[in-house]
């Protein structure tokens, strides 16, 4: 039977699991790495690289090499986190056709599809050397509070990459599948996923072999990134003003000085004091490089954190209010991310849950195990040699409503409603003689529609003239179990009725996506 694998895409760092023999296997690279830098960077020739030689190029090859590309994928040119995104990277970024972001490199323009499917390739690749045969199926994660289009992009990636996506499932759902949780039983679950540049948190409700996640929330901006930086700003500290405006001005400075921090929290992970030393950063009295000496032990990096520990529990206070659950209504903890091996995070996390979390898979692996026992069994499934895998119940990751007079955002499906799901409201005419009305879509938590993302509009025609507040229209809001948003205004007077079905809209085109299939260009 031929071998289906499981991809962790992350923002920083992308791992790839096999399911072999009953059990599953971390795929490594020639390095022995079992995790790969999401980074891709290319040379003048635009000849690719991936993986930890790319992170390597970064250095220099700043304007080349593309990393993050998650933050971008699926998303609309103008929003708020690609103009974040275009303040922090070196590379460039353009908008395109669809109006969304590309990245230029050189003299070409990429898609972030394109982006992702050098990672994806990449992760295949070695699970083909490894397995010593051919891969076509792939079971994909993404975090739960992805969008469609950000779903939907994900998938087209997988395809450029020559991979047939048997799905994508999320990434609190492939953790929860990796520990085999809740079997035949019926219980909460919270995934704690604290990564290098993002934090989730996850309420799963587990019946048996079906997931559903209850509620998500998050924060994009933070990660382990942020606890180095508090480490590098007490360092610094430390330091004269003429000396920390010198590090200031040296990106290889502050870089050494960033590495520094991260190893001595690693360190701190098992040990009570680490001593840093930062090597020829500084210059003594004939302006020789000196290195910088220090120390820090675990009570004064837990003081420095702490801050930012506490806001990892405020995002779980929202996951959970949104689920209507106590921290005693969970029933087990899964961590994911690197960030978890923090002794203090693993401490916070069991005094707020009230117990500790499962352990035994390692947290930057969790996700891509899950998937592939997700992909091994949808295969399993596909091919009749197997029971068809676990069904995994999604719900919208934001509310759905129209925009109505005043600029007002009318909801009519609310955040982390299961789907599929269907809804009605009824809407009257709001001036006199009025015949036609524009129905606009957004998705978002504002009370404005102008804060909310607008996912598209049509128009409804030949209402009959009336008074304001006669006419009555039903608009219906139908989610399928793929994701799929149609919505429909209907005159309840006539039974006139239009519509529009919401695709990604900011996606690329099936023939598009064909164009860019690896497999169809010369390298
Ligand atoms: P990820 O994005 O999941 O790969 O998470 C990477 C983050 O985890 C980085 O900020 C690392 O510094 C951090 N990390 C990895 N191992 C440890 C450890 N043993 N103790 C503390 N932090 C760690």
């Amino acid at each position: 039977m031929p071998y289906a694998i499981g991809i962790d895409l992350g923002t920083s760092n992308s791992v790839v699991s096999v399911f072999r023999d009953g059990s599953p296997l971390v795929i490594a690279d020639e390095e022995g790495n079992r995790t790969h830098p999401s980074v891709v960077s290319f040379g003048h020739g635009q000849s690719a690289v991936v993986g930890a030689r790319a992170l390597r190029q970064m250095v220099y090859n700043p304007n080349g090499t593309v990393y993050s590309a998650k933050r971008l994928i699926g998303r609309e040119m103008h929003s708020e986190e690609v103009t974040k995104a275009q303040a922090m990277v070196p590379y460039q970024i353009v908008p395109g056709p669809h109006g969304d972001p590309r990245i230029q490199v050189h003299d070409r323009i990429y898609t972030l599809q394109e982006i992702s499917a050098h990672v994806l390739r990449y992760l295949k690749q070695l699970a083909e050397s490894y397995l010593d045969e051919a891969v076509a199926h792939a079971v994909i994660t993404v975090p739960a509070y992805f969008n469609d289009n950000q779903r939907q992009a994900t998938r087209d990636a997988g395809t450029i990459a020559g991979l047939e996506v048997l799905r994508i499932v999320n990434e609190p759902t492939a953790a929860a599948l990796a520990y085999g949780l809740g079997q035949a039983k019926n219980e909460y679950v919270a995934v704690y996923d604290l990564g290098g540049g993002t934090f989730d948190v996850s309420i799963l409700h587990i019946m048996g072999d079906v997931f559903e996640v209850v509620s998500t929330a998050g924060d994009t901006y933070l990660g382990g990134d942020d606890f180095d930086k508090v480490m590098v700003d007490h360092l610094m500290a430390q330091l004269k003003e003429s000396d920390q405006a010198a590090v200031r001005r040296s990106p290889a400075s502050r870089l050494k000085f960033k590495r520094a921090a991260e190893q001595a929290k690693r360190e701190l992970s098992s040990t009570e004091e680490a001593a840093i030393v930062v090597e020829g950063v500084l210059k003594d009295d004939r302006g020789f490089e000196k290195d910088f000496h220090s120390a820090i032990t675990r009570v004064q990096y837990n003081q420095l954190v702490f801050p930012l520990v506490k806001r990892t529990f405020e995002v779980c206070d929202q996951a959970l209010n949104a689920a209507k659950l106590e921290p005693a209504d969970i029933a087990a903890t899964v961590m994911v991310g690197g960030m978890t091996r923090s002794l203090i995070i693993r401490e916070a996390v069991e005094s707020y849950f009230g117990r500790s979390a499962e352990q035994g898979v390692n947290p930057d692996e969790v996700v891509a195990v899950g998937a592939a026992i997700q992909a091994s069994s949808l295969l399993g499934a596909l091919e009749g040699t197997g029971t068809a895998g676990s069904l995994l119940i999604d719900v919208t990751p934001q509310s759905l409503g129209v925009a109505t007079v005043g600029g007002f955002c009318e909801r009519l499906i609310e955040r982390n409603t299961a789907i599929p799901v269907s809804q009605t409201k009824t809407f009257t005419t709001s001036v006199d003689e009025q015949t036609e009305v524009r129905i606009e879509v957004f998705q978002g938590e504002s009370r404005m529609s102008a804060d909310n993302e607008k996912l598209g509009e049509f128009v409804l025609e030949g209402l009959r003239p009336a008074p304001r507040g006669e006419v009555r229209i039903a608009v219906s809001f139908d989610i399928d179990a793929n994701g799929i948003v149609n919505v429909t205004a209907e005159d309840e007077d006539n039974g006139r009725a239009a519509s529009i079905r919401l695709d990604a809209s900011t996606g690329l085109t099936d023939s598009e996506v064909e164009d860019m299939k690896f497999d169809n260009l010369d390298f």
